[in-house]
């Protein structure tokens, strides 16, 4: 019996993608092998981590790093250590941050569920702009002696300012630039991107592409910001804890997230990209064949997923079958269960393949099928 079973906890085939809510993502062996290993002794946690530190600065080319407790965890850090510096009394009393500065400005468009971190660290976020965008005059005018950062979701890019002109204004007033870049590995590339463009901390997930535990992330950036993310972590030797302990990385987890990203950065991306290719164009093509129905592989950075070749499924105007809500719940609540994208304004589904497993592209074309020929 498998141990969802014994619990009564049903498996799904996530056809999302690495998606938070559905797990995040499945460990390699190797990780899991190194994982257990590093279970069976005592460590000195700081070395551990620091160690751990100098490897993500490695690969991300900036000066410093840290194995954080999710991207969610960096993100009260980057918060943290923009209010703080390296003031013991501040660090002590966050999040009472009165007398800090301790705005953090960020574009309307860009708002989304996890900036409540900044907050949840003491910032008061300060929203510039619309849904539809900000100008530069704007941030420049929200830019004032109470800003400790201003923050990017990478993420959510479009209709916004772009990074190069958030740096810029943010830079000429000596404010660092913090982003969320949670989902954006793979490409490779990005671990040292955002760096090399001037973001002074970049935040990142180690439980989604990088495939590590979910409960990890990454912290990496300016070496002044990084020694106060520290010190708001872990206090070491004070004695008061700083608002990061309650986010603690236990030594499986820093261990076995080094071992998922030196397994990320030498894995072959492209043999990777091609098969997630085809297993998408089979989809496409099993659903495809379905009268009327349009489908085909979507590879530019999509939806609410990441970056990856994307079966998209479109039914027509004239369609009198089941709509793509029904369609997209028929799938969740079956047997097995699928979790796949809708975006009902297009009628369109969408199915990543970056989360599927073995064979499981064609459970989801078979079932697509079924649930669009009821
Ligand atoms: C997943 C995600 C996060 C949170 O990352 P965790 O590693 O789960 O803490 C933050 N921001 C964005 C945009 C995300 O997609």
């Amino acid at each position: 019996m498998n141990i969802y079973d014994k619990l009564g906890v049903r498996r799904l085939i996530n056809g999302h993608h690495w998606r938070t809510a559905l797990g995040g993502s499945v460990m390699p062996p190797e990780v899991l092998d190194a994982m257990a290993e590093s279970a069976g002794y005592f460590v000195d946690l700081e070395g551990l981590h620091r160690r751990a530190g100098e490897y993500v600065a490695d690969l991300t080319g900036a000066d410093a790093g840290l194995v954080t407790a999710g991207c969610s965890a960096a993100q009260v850090l980057q918060a943290a250590a923009c209010m703080t510096g390296l003031d013991h009394e501040k660090i002590a009393r966050l999040p009472d941050s009165s007398g800090m500065k301790n705005e953090i400005v960020i574009q309307k468009s860009q708002r989304n569920h996890y900036d409540t971190s900044y907050q949840l660290a003491g910032a008061k976020l300060v929203e510039i702009g619309s849904d539809q965008g900000a100008a530069r005059a704007e941030l420049e005018a929200a830019i004032t002696d109470k800003t400790a950062a201003v923050a990017y979701v990478w993420v959510m890019r479009f209709y916004s300012l772009p990074l190069e002109d958030v740096i810029a204004a943010a830079h000429v007033r000596s404010v660092p630039v913090v982003l969320d870049a949670a989902s954006e590995l793979p490409p490779v590339e990005n671990l040292s991107r955002f760096i090399r463009m001037g973001v002074d901390l970049v935040a990142f997930s180690g439980g989604k592409g990088i495939r590590g535990p979910q409960s990890t992330g990454i912290l990496a950036g300016r070496k002044d910001l990084m020694q106060a993310a520290w010190e708001n972590a872990f206090f070491f030797g004070k004695d008061k804890a700083g608002i990061g302990r309650p986010m603690k990385v236990a030594k499986e987890e820093i261990v076995g997230l080094v071992k998922a990203l030196e397994l990320f950065v030498e894995a072959d991306h492209e043999s990777e990209w091609a098969e997630w290719r085809d297993r998408s164009t089979r989809i496409a093509e099993t659903v495809g064949r379905l009268d009327g129905v349009k489908a085909w592989v979507h590879e530019g950075p999509i939806y609410e997923g990441p970056t990856a070749p994307t079966a998209t499924i479109e039914l027509p105007e004239s369609w009198d079958g089941p709509t793509v809500e029904q369609a997209e719940e028929g799938l969740r609540l079956g047997e097995p269960s699928i979790h796949v994208g809708v975006l009902p304004d297009q009628r369109r589904l969408w199915v990543a393949p970056v989360a599927l497993q073995n064979d499981e592209h064609a459970i989801v074309a078979r079932r697509l099928v079924e649930e669009l020929s009821k």
